[in-house]
């Protein structure tokens, strides 16, 4: 652990405690929710305003947070010309096991201005699409946990699906109007316990059972049904409309977020994803071999490229992220820069 600092910067819409209060409580919250902090850790908080802001001190702000014991001050910002107007800007202290590195600082409100390379606009909506096992999950899981997004995995709603008629014996490829004709009794729920997705199928949780290998080719086969693809993409647009989403999938640049700010399509070579899934088997305990997971792999990268519906297929204003030669740590930090990038960009 090590004392580390987090700063931040905002505006007040005007010299009034209910702006002054807005703003530096909405910039509080982000730094908290985009770096994962419990207020035990926090060791103390500076802030400034600029001269131009006399109504309210921002640390009563937090105060009002039921933030009681952590010590807490405000100061007078240098009164320089051209700077920015009715400016606060912060400095939190945390303790962390984090390196600077990895900390994320909170630029809002015009107050990008003073940090271009690291201010945020907000949160946007980011679409992850590629090959099974090319890292689309972990990847789009560490970045949503790092910058305060929700990860949705579709794929784990297919999986569902899949497990839905292993369950029930009913063949995906040779009776599809079978499964077609149950789908109203396929009723999907999705919570979010820590940060990780669960999914239950008819009320009983098929979170663990949805990653064996039997789902994964169940879901492919089931994802090329028209009718389970419409129910499933109406489902994941409802849950993306706040915005704030990392959604990692096959179709999602191309049907389910056409509009999405940032389209990352994510692969690696076929050796390498086989390898990847491999370990991540042996990790879990399941027991597998690798030739038949590699053949699974080609496989459902086939299936995936060449059903008529929605086929994966890299969009157009998509951005391609070869990860073949990069470990997890490298495509994480490559996808989270994208975000943030993004996030200034517009
Ligand atoms: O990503 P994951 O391997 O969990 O997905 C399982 C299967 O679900 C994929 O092989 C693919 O056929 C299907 N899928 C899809 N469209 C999505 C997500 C997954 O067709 N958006």
């Amino acid at each position: 652990m090590a004392i580390r600092a987090i700063r931040g910067a905002t505006t007040a819409a005007a010299n009034t405690k209910e702006e002054i209060f807005a703003s530096t409580q909405e910039m509080f919250l982000q730094i908290i929710n985009d770096n994962n902090i419990a207020v035990d850790d926090i060791a103390g908080i500076i802030f400034t305003v600029t001269p131009d802001l006399t109504a309210a001190f921002p640390a009563a702000a937090v105060r009002r947070m039921s933030i009681s014991d952590i010590p807490l001050l405000d100061m007078a910002a240098p009164d320089i010309d051209n700077a920015l107007p009715m400016c606060i800007r912060v400095m939190v202290y945390i303790n962390t096991d984090k390196g600077n590195s990895e900390l994320v600082h909170a630029y809002l409100r015009g107050a990008s201005v003073l940090r271009p390379d690291i201010g945020r606009r907000g949160k946007i909506s980011v679409a992850i699409d590629g090959p099974a096992g090319a890292g689309k999950s972990s990847v789009a899981k560490r970045a949503a946990a790092r910058l305060g997004y929700i990860y949705i995995d579709t794929g784990a709603m297919y999986r569902t699906v899949g497990v839905y008629g292993i369950e029930n014996g009913i063949d995906p490829v040779n009776e599809r109007g079978r499964l077609v004709s149950e789908l109203d009794n396929i009723h999907i729920d999705i919570s979010y316990e820590n940060g990780v997705q669960r999914m239950y199928l008819n009320g009983a949780d098929v979170t663990e059972r949805i990653r064996e290998n039997d789902a994964s080719m169940a879901a492919s086969a089931v994802a090329a049904i028209p009718e389970v693809r419409e129910r499933l993409v109406n489902m994941q647009r409802g849950m993306a409309k706040k915005g704030g989403v990392i959604m990692d999938g096959r179709d999602i640049g191309t049907t389910v977020l056409p509009d999405a700010e940032l389209k990352i399509y994510l692969t690696a070579s076929v050796e390498n994803r086989a390898v990847r899934r491999y370990r991540e088997y042996l990790e879990n305990g399941v027991e597998c071999d690798f030739n038949e997971i590699k053949e699974d792999v080609i496989t459902r990268d086939y299936n995936d490229m060449h059903r008529a519906v929605s086929p994966l297929r890299q969009a157009e204003d998509a951005v391609l992220v070869d990860t073949s030669d990069m470990d997890f740590e490298q495509s994480a930090e490559t996808v989270i820069d994208m975000i943030r990038k993004a996030e200034v960009n517009g």
